[in-house]
């Protein structure tokens, strides 16, 4: 599949005082998960556009869509923005 690029699970970046382990566990450890995960991906053949799809790993059926800010990102949660 061309037309998209997965971009990974959306993540929260460690601030500045976290330690060695934190950042090792932030650009290291993905989860893996078998059923809904939300993800980023990336448009490349079209718009250009980074959006988050809710998509369950154990049949690839996307459940859906949003831009950023749509939904409320938290580290390997996701939900409707109020
Ligand atoms: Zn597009």
């Amino acid at each position: 599949m061309w037309e998209y690029h997965y971009g990974g699970t959306p993540r929260l970046r460690p601030d500045g005082s976290a330690t060695e382990r934190q950042w090792a566990e932030y650009l290291y450890n993905r989860p893996n998960i078998a059923g809904e995960q939300t993800e980023w991906w990336y448009h490349r053949s079209a718009c250009k556009l980074w959006f988050l799809v809710r998509r369950d790993t154990r049949t690839n059926n996307v459940l859906e869509t949003a831009r950023f800010g749509e939904l409320k990102v938290s580290e390997g949660t996701v939900q409707s923005a109020e």
